[in-house]
């Protein structure tokens, strides 16, 4: 029964049904079978194996958009180590600082980068090379359904990415439920948008590889160019944050019929509106529109909303966004009022086969889970273990609109940029780690064409704020950099002596507008 496999025999059923009849991976001009990217991941293990002299536990992978990248991801997998994708996109301060927090033995790189830690580097040329010739025997997997199968490092409120292991069985009860529903398989041709980093990649590569079907990535421009990629790749099944959608949108791309190939059109990770979904409808009217949502902690996504094949049929949330819909089967919800009780609106919390089993550092446990005791929430202290049992809370706020959740937005300072989950509070900890910062806070204000653009105060002594911005960037990744700093003699407070956040957004809102 798969519910006990690993990400590995979701791949291997299908190398073993499909051999070297179908294709399993397009990537950079290059075309591996299910037979070929197998054999290829095997050599790049035992070149793992090699390195580290055994078989190492947990391989972080510096690599993106390239047959190294998947064949790397696969070769991890086939050891039964946990891989930890790290983004060649981010600082390198920032991919060292995961390296050494999620304990790596080995990490797989493309250009030689030293972040202080063994490594294997396959450029190109060596990938080239280790395409044909012997495959190598290899110690046997020991991994099972409770052994971690990835860790993704999300952005931390206390100023350090905090590390989300996910198990095998979260993964193969996600899988269980989406290559069905999406009708993957021989034939399918996935697309590939997301960062490694970003869980929904795992969507791409194993529910493509889980079937037997093709993984197609574009290249980053080709991202760009929504509707001339999914042309020039016959793409069956689209997957992307709505963002992309957007771009393509003001871009005027998205004609009508223009996407004929489409089937399936996913989007996920952030909101999706009512005339982004319109727009891409128009574009793909034989495909059909799913808003699916998750946090990262509950394995790529576990609500779907599908919408009626007719608009007219569409429901119409007073926030303009399309529902995020019902929990797959297995997973269970609760919504919770302020005082900790059911309620229709309120903070979403979750449990169920897809629920991660707890953070890398469990002293990131402590707050974000429950137990409902005589129907009330009683927080999770971090003290007494953490068992199924206890509720895993979203931070999302939502209601309920014919029996469809609708997400009404966030209960603290994370948000998505592009897609990108940031917490405010890890940019204003970097913000105050530089000299001469005293009290720094940062603010989301609405941008060009509905974007969210970040605006950043301080207090102290800063006379650069160019070079205080550049120092940033040398720690964070672009998205988190703050379009604007502000130096203040005082931050506003409210009567609770808190920052008043909501003048401070109308003060530095009409200094951007204006
Ligand atoms: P991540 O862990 O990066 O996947 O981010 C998870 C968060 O993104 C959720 O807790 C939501 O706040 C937001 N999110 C993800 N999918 C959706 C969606 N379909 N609609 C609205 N918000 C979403």
């Amino acid at each position: 029964m798969n519910a006990t496999w690993t990400m590995y025999d979701w791949f291997a059923d299908s190398v073993a049904r499909h051999g070297d009849r179908e294709i399993a991976l397009e990537v950079a001009g290059e075309t591996l079978t299910y037979s070929g990217l197998d054999a290829l991941a095997a050599r790049i293990a035992g070149e793992l194996v090699a390195a580290h002299g055994g078989t190492p536990r947990r391989v972080g992978l510096l690599a993106a958009r390239s047959t190294a990248a998947y064949a790397g991801y696969l070769a991890v997998q086939r050891l039964g180590a946990v891989v930890v994708p790290l983004n060649p996109a981010w600082p390198p301060a920032r991919n060292a600082t995961i390296a050494a927090d999620a304990g790596l033995d080995l990490v797989i790189t493309e250009d030689g980068t030293d972040l202080g830690t063994s490594s294997v580097d396959l450029p190109a040329e060596r990938i080239a090379a280790l395409r044909t010739g012997p495959v190598p025997d290899l110690p046997p997997s020991g991994a099972g359904p409770d052994s971690l199968a990835y860790i993704l490092f999300t952005s931390g409120s206390t100023g350090r990415p905090k590390g989300v292991p996910i198990a095998h069985r979260n993964v193969s009860a996600y899988l269980g439920h989406v290559i069905p529903r999406y009708e993957l398989g021989p034939g399918s041709r996935v697309s590939q948008t997301f960062d490694l980093t970003f869980d929904p990649s795992v969507y791409d590569m194993f529910a493509a590889w889980g079937s037997g079907a093709a993984l197609v990535v574009p290249d980053k421009k080709e991202l760009l160019t929504p509707v001339l990629f999914v042309n020039r790749a016959r793409i069956t099944h689209w997957n992307s944050v709505p963002s992309v959608a957007s771009i393509a949108m003001r871009l005027r791309a998205l004609r009508p019929d223009s996407m004929p190939t489409l089937r399936w059109s996913l989007f996920c990770g952030e909101a999706l509106t009512l005339p982004h979904a319109r727009a891409w409808h128009a574009a793909a009217p034989q495909s059909v529109l799913e808003n699916i949502y998750g946090p990262t902690e509950m394995t790529v996504t576990w609500t779907e909303f599908r919408l009626p094949a007719d608009p007219a049929d569409w429901p119409a949330p007073a926030n303009g966004t399309v529902p995020i819909g019902t929990p797959y089967p297995g997973q269970e919800h609760l919504v919770l009022d302020e005082s900790g009780r059911p309620a229709d609106t309120g903070e979403l919390v979750v449990r169920g086969t897809q629920r991660f089993p707890g953070y890398l550092d469990p002293a990131d446990d402590a707050g974000r889970f429950l137990r409902m005791v005589d129907g009330v929430a009683v927080v999770h202290d971090g003290e007494e273990p953490l068992t199924r049992d206890h509720w895993y809370r979203t931070g999302d706020r939502v209601g309920l609109l014919d029996g469809a959740l609708v997400h009404l937005g966030r209960l603290d300072h994370q948000l998505k940029i592009r897609g990108y989950r940031v917490e405010l509070g890890e940019i204003e900890s970097a913000l105050l780690d530089l000299p001469d910062v005293v009290e720094a806070v940062v603010l989301a204000l609405p941008g060009v064409a509905g974007e969210v653009e970040l605006a950043a105060a301080c207090t102290g002594g800063l006379d650069d704020t160019a070079a205080a911005l550049e120092r940033l960037a040398a720690r964070l990744p672009a998205y988190m950099i703050p379009a604007s700093l502000t130096v203040l003699d005082t931050l506003p407070l409210n009567a609770n002596g808190k920052v008043d956040r909501a003048s401070l957004t109308a003060e530095l809102g009409s200094a951007h507008t204006g």
